[in-house]
């Protein structure tokens, strides 16, 4: 690599000199971090350790963790039961094929979410991350229906303001607007879009709400291979709470018409809204199940998508015989075993009153927000808490407001929202909500 030295020489530096240098702006200029700029980067914080709900900066300071790392520390870092499961795994194997291979690391975990999830699903594949199961539960509901006969039925229907991930057919069903890939449409495969529920709880359900996805499925239902959406709350679309009722009558809808159902649960699993999974606030079951993020406890990168035996069936029993997909890293044993222990250790801890807990903390906490002129809302449901402004957050101010107050939250658009680990005490979060009250406030005098 040549740089310009400050006698105008041309020098050669190796990448590893200017790491060694400086690895800071080694990163700022070299390294993508999540929808970030290469010209203009956002402040990021060097991180040497973590531990319970604590994310240790190299320069001494601690921070308390509101964001479970995108929803998935939900057992809080450096978990001795979690980091003893992953050693004795190393010690048999880190990794080997899962085409025509099998382990019990895998084999064990579907066995658990089977179990614990609705009972009519009992065929698992693993992928590697959320996203990747999103494409992978699209492709199994358009297979399915290409082994029926059915190759009309390509179309998905969601509904606005959700999120499903970044890769290509995960982009397609993510809110055209707020969904972050507004520029791909163009080249988008184009599904069929609903307005978002508009109901909080079963006491406002209307079932005028159903009259636009009706209309579709009376005119469309012969096009439309599944449905697919975020149960009860719609993460990083908008953060959006919605009524049981609606859940249901989709569920009915679908039965009707012989659509199928995908229920994107890779944010609200394992716990977070109160249920272990969302789908149980309405009693439904998905004809697909798409997790990931909790699933390891945030120690690795593991997705599974679960589905009934009809559709694997279904799937098996026509051409071409197989499901067309295999990840390289399919099933990778330490993902496995850490997220046998993660379950286990869910399992095994009051988390039910934990998740409680937090939603009365974060009720309480946050509540003072309502008060701010310049925020739209403030709503908490399980171990989720979210208060929405009238307008956009300064991303290159407001972070460093949290992290100057010992606490980590990350806000995106207009939304300031955290879900913390399960295991955080009263008086942390007592903190982190008091810091978000005070930041939110600052933020009002700013504008
Ligand atoms: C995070 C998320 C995804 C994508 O998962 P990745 O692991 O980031 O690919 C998909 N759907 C929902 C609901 C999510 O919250």
């Amino acid at each position: 690599m040549y740089t310009l030295t400050d006698s105008g020489q041309v020098a050669m530096t190796t990448a590893q000199e200017q790491f060694d240098h400086d690895w800071r702006a080694f990163d700022r200029a070299h390294v993508w971090h999540p929808y970030s700029s290469m010209t203009a980067p956002i402040a990021t914080y060097p991180v040497v350790a973590a531990q319970g709900v604590r994310i240790r900066l190299e320069d001494g300071r601690e921070l308390i963790d509101g964001m479970a790392s995108w929803w998935s520390v939900i057992h809080g870092y450096n978990h001795p039961v979690l980091n003893q499961a992953l050693r004795d795994q190393l010690d048999a194997m880190a990794h080997v094929m899962f085409g025509g291979l099998t382990h019990t690391p895998a084999v064990q975990l579907a066995a658990r979410l089977i179990d614990i999830t609705p009972a009519p699903l009992q065929q698992v594949f693993f992928a590697d991350s959320g996203s990747v199961a999103v494409e992978v539960a699209i492709k199994m509901a358009i297979q399915y229906w290409y082994a029926q006969g059915h190759t009309e039925r390509t179309r998905l229907l969601t509904i606005r303001n959700g999120y499903h991930g970044d890769t290509f057919a995960a982009m397609s069903v993510c809110d055209p607007v707020g969904g972050m890939h507004e520029l791909f449409s163009g080249i988008l495969p184009k599904h069929l879009f609903v307005r978002a529920p508009q109901c909080r709880n079963d006491a406002d359900w209307a079932e005028a709400e159903l009259a636009e996805i009706q209309q579709i499925f009376a005119h469309q239902a012969h096009e439309i291979a599944a449905v697919i959406l975020e149960p009860i709350i719609q993460g990083a679309g908008g953060m959006r709470f919605y009524c049981p009722q609606y859940l249901r009558r989709i569920r009915e809808l679908c039965d009707a018409h012989d659509v199928l159902l995908i229920a994107d649960e890779i944010a609200t699993g394992f716990g977070r809204t109160g249920k272990l999974f969302a789908c149980e606030h309405a009693d439904i079951a998905p004809d697909i199940l798409c997790l990931g993020k909790a699933l390891t406890g945030g120690y690795m990168t593991l997705a599974a998508v679960l589905t009934t035996q009809r559709i694997a069936h279904g799937i098996s029993d026509a051409d071409p015989g197989v499901f067309m997909h295999g990840p390289t890293f399919m099933a990778n044993p330490l993902a496995c075993a850490v997220a046998n222990a993660s379950v286990e250790l869910l399992l095994n801890s009051p988390w039910q009153a934990r998740v409680a807990a937090i939603e009365a903390g974060l009720e309480q906490g946050l509540a003072p927000c309502r008060d701010f002129a310049h925020v739209r809302e403030v709503r908490v449901l399980g171990a989720i808490g979210v208060v929405e402004l009238h307008h956009p957050v300064d991303m290159h101010w407001m972070p460093d407001e949290f992290v100057k107050r010992g606490v980590w939250v990350r806000p995106f658009r207009n939304l300031v929202y955290v879900m913390p680990p399960y295991v955080m005490t009263a008086e942390d979060l007592a903190a982190l909500t008091q810091a978000i009250v005070e930041v939110v406030g600052l933020a009002e005098g700013r504008r």
